[in-house]
């Protein structure tokens, strides 16, 4: 085995769910993923193309008007995106490992804010490049950026800069004016950006076009942009494994190449699915905001009225994320939490070393009522 795949840490997320994982008596927030079943039309047209016999490979990038679809949908929210800058792909992480593969040789230099979820930082150590993190800045409750310290870091030696805002697990998202920044200065460097925006439509300040600021809007088509997205959080489909990339047309043909030696393709009955969930998009994903909205808006008050508790509301994904003061160790936190409280929360810590002390709350809570149950179990034991 290659020792890079050797060193690869366990996931703290998962230790801690193994601790209570079919446990009755825990309340489970550890995974980011709602607990809302995918809405019915979208299963329905995945049953009718089986029931069509669907049931083949498609082509590498995925099925053409899947991607004219998803081209329209980029472009409704950043300006035009040509369909054959898209490729399908088997979920987010497919989509990020896939960009990661294609950009980066080993000995490369990449550059990831954090704290993030760790398999944006485990990929490029499974390849083989050298890793070099820029730590957002905690305050109190929330993380910001030092985008001097940023644009200092990438330098005409760094291949690759991986950035995911709206952020899991801290809720920052990057400004427009910080995203034109790096533009600017990734244009000077040659430096390709992987923007991981797949939480870009869970996003809760005011903005005119219902979703986060992305990349796309202000870059050219041949920027060496590549914009990884999922049907994952804004279509309640985490369990269907379907995502897609932007990038510039020069690299799509590459990008099926690579395809062919991962999956192949996307299975086309979750892509006839997707083209459902696209059609109806105006009926799932504002109602999917809404809630969350109002998911992050019971549980965060909760959190604030604690004692030791220091949080903020996230400006946008599905989680909150909290410093609790005087604890040094996250991961033996949420542990104990599962034990002795029946609370199920990922450490801070799997997201960066800076985050000791933090603890991720997923909110995607159909019930809020979960929620404030979860929030009087963490008081009651914290007090
Ligand atoms: N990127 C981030 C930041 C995530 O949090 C996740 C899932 O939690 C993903 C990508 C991938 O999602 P999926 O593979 O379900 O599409």
């Amino acid at each position: 085995m290659r020792k890079a795949i050797q060193d690869l840490a366990e996931s703290q997320i998962r230790e801690v769910a193994n601790a209570g994982i079919g446990r009755d008596d825990v309340l489970p927030f550890w995974f980011g993923e709602s607990d809302e079943v995918t809405p019915a039309f979208i299963r329905d047209a995945a049953i009718a193309s089986l029931q069509r016999g669907e049931t083949f490979y498609s082509h590498n990038l995925g099925l053409p008007e899947l991607r004219e679809s998803i081209a329209g949908y980029m472009s409704e929210l950043h300006g035009p995106v040509a369909a054959d800058r898209i490729a399908v792909t088997s979920g987010g992480v497919n989509a990020l490992m896939l960009a990661v593969q294609c950009l980066v040789d080993p000995g490369d230099e990449v550059v990831a804010v954090t704290p993030v979820w760790p398999n944006l930082t485990a990929q490029p150590i499974v390849l083989g490049a050298r890793l070099r993190c820029v730590p957002l800045r905690p305050g109190e409750g929330r993380w910001t950026l030092d985008l001097d310290a940023l644009l200092a870091a990438i330098t005409p030696t760094t291949r690759l800069l991986i950035v995911n805002a709206p952020n899991n697990p801290t809720g920052w998202t990057l400004s427009a004016e910080e995203q034109a920044a790096l533009l600017a200065h990734c244009r000077r460097t040659g430096t390709w950006i992987l923007a991981d925006e797949v939480y870009e439509r869970l996003y809760y300040a005011p903005s005119p076009r219902a979703c986060a600021p992305s990349f796309l809007d202000q870059a050219q088509p041949q920027d060496r942009l590549v914009v990884v997205h999922s049907f994952s959080k804004s279509f309640l489909m985490t369990g269907w494994r379907l995502g897609w990339l932007v990038m510039p047309a020069t690299l799509t043909q590459a990008m099926g190449k690579l395809i062919e030696f991962n999956t192949s393709c996307a299975s086309v009955f979750t892509q006839r699915a997707a083209l459902a969930a696209l059609a109806g998009r105006s009926e799932v994903t504002p109602r999917v905001v809404a809630h969350l909205r109002q998911c992050r808006d019971t549980l965060v008050p909760l959190l604030a009225a604690m004692p030791r508790v220091r949080v903020s509301a996230a400006q946008g994904g599905m989680y909150a994320f909290f410093r609790l003061e005087g604890v040094d160790d996250s991961l033996a936190v949420a542990k104990r939490l599962v034990r002795e409280a029946g609370l199920g929360l990922a450490p801070g810590s799997a997201f960066a070393p800076q985050a000791q002390g933090w603890l991720r709350w997923c909110f995607a809570s159909r019930d809020l009522q979960r929620l404030v149950q979860g929030a009087e179990r963490l008081d009651r034991w914290l007090r």
